[in-house]
């Protein structure tokens, strides 16, 4: 997505380990009219697909989720990243951080993934598909369908995006990064 790409190319910033800092328009500051231009496109690759709730992961994946929700017409739903003094009902699995290197519990309570649900998944950034493994086993345990993945940011260079994909599961990102070698952010055409 070209707008996204430039936006990427003038404000991204690369930091050592291949972390890519876009905290002036994603993940800290929020640029609301691109985040309704990447939602648009996200309605447009899934036009065909039957989906009835869209996913997500606190916190920094709400943003976009709650936008294609929204033009979808469709509830948002986030799985938290610390589990509730009120356990109940709660569906659980464990997810390795890229950039915080530690593994913490993802949760979704049940009343919200629920069996026969069609799941699109909305998050910002694909690195190792870490988070997005999580999802899935959650969506197993709930019994709900997962028909589709949007990343705003795939690291293209990271593992998550071609083992997503080959796991048969539809994976769509809005811009891929080829490289942050060297400090310098490549993009794929
Ligand atoms: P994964 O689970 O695919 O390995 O990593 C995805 C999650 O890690 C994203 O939800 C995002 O929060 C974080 N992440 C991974 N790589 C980056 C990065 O380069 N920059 C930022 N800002 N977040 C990242």
């Amino acid at each position: 997505m070209k707008a996204l790409k430039e936006r990427i190319l003038r404000d991204g910033k690369c930091f050592d380990g291949g972390i890519l800092k876009v905290d002036n328009f994603i993940n800290h500051q929020m640029d609301p009219k691109l985040m309704k231009s990447m939602a648009v496109e996200f309605v447009r690759r899934f036009a065909r697909t039957d989906i009835n709730k869209v996913l997500t992961v606190e916190a920094s994946g709400i943003a976009p989720a709650i936008m294609v929700g929204y033009l979808l017409e469709l509830p948002v739903v986030f799985a938290k990243k610390k589990v509730p003094s009120t356990m109940e009902n709660m569906l659980v699995t464990k997810v390795f951080s890229f950039t915080k290197n530690r593994t913490y519990d993802v949760t979704v309570s049940k009343d919200y993934l629920c069996e026969g649900d069609k799941v699109l998944f909305i998050d910002d950034f694909l690195a190792n598909g870490n988070a997005a493994k999580g999802i899935i086993d959650l969506c197993n345990q709930a019994g709900a369908e997962l028909v589709g993945m949007g990343f705003l940011i795939e690291k293209g260079f990271q593992a998550g995006g071609k083992e997503l994909r080959d796991m048969g599961i539809r994976v769509e990102s809005l811009a891929i990064i080829d490289s942050l070698d060297n400090c310098t952010i490549t993009l794929r055409d």
